[in-house]
């Protein structure tokens, strides 16, 4: 690695998402200077079903960021469909909101332009490697400029191909699945949130903002492959849900093509890798049908830029660093996690999702225990 350095800061962030927006939001609201690259130009759409659970507000506001000048939906209810059409509903005791990520990444966006972040948009982190002697690291951008920090922060997402870099283990295994996403305009209930399921596979319908509904499913690579397209596989395969049948008649699409994103891996991850500090789908992505991605990825941001902050006052070493943050984040995540994959696994085949769905509608003390356990608190 050639070590010309262009530019010195405390952190890099390598992925501007929701991690990485709010942990250089947070560790810019805490004095230190912030660098974030970002291989996109915002705004953008993402492969998202945009329904945020309420447990971040309170975070978004100390950080000055509530989304409420957004006008998001304000969702309060569920209700979970089988492939045949049998339903359950539940209340949602915490609740959420549905605003699309095209307004709330360019939004978070601005209020850390506002707050002194210095992003590199349309630029590509290649390398990150970490010099020993000089206890910092070397961050190498697509074009062959360098940055410098003391710490680095990975919020790039699920899967990268800095994790080969990096070596990652969960890197060498494919993963089966594909999630795609439109806007549409529709006569549907603004405060429901629908999990409409299929064979192999789930969509999640619910109210974004300015009266528009995310419709974001996911499925394996194999299902596609068997159907030959989106149109055909929405046809013979989610179409045989009849909510989603109506949905398809009588819905207007907003963008002609879909977001289409493939390998997206559940499988466990290492929230420290060669000194870089992950948060978000880098740490580890919760299943969809949880709605709880994003906040985890929040509640990580704060994480990392809790401990980075402690490490840069030199209140702890390096080690102790990656330790408690490893400690605290494993603490508060590994097992929504864990019943995040366990709960996936209950909506397989279409047979036992309908014997599921036939249980839990007259068990709602257990599905509200489900949705807490795949949930956290206010933060
Ligand atoms: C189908 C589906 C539906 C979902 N629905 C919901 C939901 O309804 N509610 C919910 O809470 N969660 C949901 N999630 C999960 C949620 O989308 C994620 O957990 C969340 O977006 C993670 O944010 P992040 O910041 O970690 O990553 P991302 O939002 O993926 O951001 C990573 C960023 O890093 C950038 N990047 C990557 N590599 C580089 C590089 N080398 N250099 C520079 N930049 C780079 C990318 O361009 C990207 O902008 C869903 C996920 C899927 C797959």
């Amino acid at each position: 690695m050639n070590y010309s350095v262009v530019d010195r800061s405390d952190v890099v962030i390598v992925g501007g998402g929701l991690a990485g927006l709010t942990a250089a939001l947070d560790l810019a609201q805490r004095g230190w200077q912030v660098t974030l690259v970002e291989r996109r130009h915002y705004p953008f759409h993402r492969v998202c079903g945009e329904y945020v659970s309420n447990e971040v507000r309170p975070y978004l506001q100390r950080l000055g960021a509530d989304p409420a000048p957004l006008n998001p939906a304000a969702i309060s209810r569920l209700l979970v469909s089988a492939p045949g059409g049998r339903t359950l509903t539940a209340a949602l005791a915490l609740g959420g909101f549905g605003i699309s990520r095209y307004a709330l990444d360019e939004f978070l966006y601005q209020r850390a332009t506002a707050r002194g972040v210095t992003f590199r948009l349309g630029a590509t982190v290649t390398d990150v490697q970490f010099d020993a002697a000089a206890d910092e690291f070397r961050v190498a951008l697509a074009g062959g400029e360098q940055l410098a920090a003391r710490v680095v922060l990975g919020a790039y997402g699920k899967r990268a191909t800095l994790d080969r870099q990096l070596d990652r283990a969960f890197f060498r295994q494919r993963s089966p699945f594909v999630g795609v996403k439109y806007h549409l305009r529709l006569d549907f209930p603004a405060d429901l949130i629908a999990l409409h399921n299929f064979e192999d596979g789930y969509a999640g319908l619910s109210a974004i903002e300015d009266g528009r509904y995310c419709f974001c499913y996911l499925t394996t690579r194999e299902q596609l492959r068997r159907h030959g397209s989106i149109p055909a596989l929405e046809a013979e395969v989610l179409g045989r849900n009849p909510h989603l049948q109506r949905v398809f008649a009588e819905s207007e699409r907003l963008y002609t093509a879909p977001e289409v994103i493939n390998e997206i891996s559940f499988a466990p991850k290492t929230c420290v890798e060669q000194h870089v500090l992950m948060c978000g789908d880098a740490a580890g992505l919760i299943t969809p049908l949880c709605g709880n991605g994003m906040a985890m990825a929040m509640h990580g941001a704060t994480l990392a830029a809790g401990h980075t902050d402690g490490f840069l006052r030199g209140q702890v070493v390096r080690p102790a660093l990656e330790t408690g943050y490893t400690r605290d984040w494993q603490r508060t995540f590994a097992q929504r996690l864990q019943v995040g994959r366990w709960v996936q696994s209950l909506f397989g085949g279409p047979r036992l999702t309908d014997a599921v769905i036939g249980t839990l509608r007259y068990a709602p003390g257990v599905v509200r225990a489900l949705v807490r356990q795949t949930h956290g608190s206010a933060f």
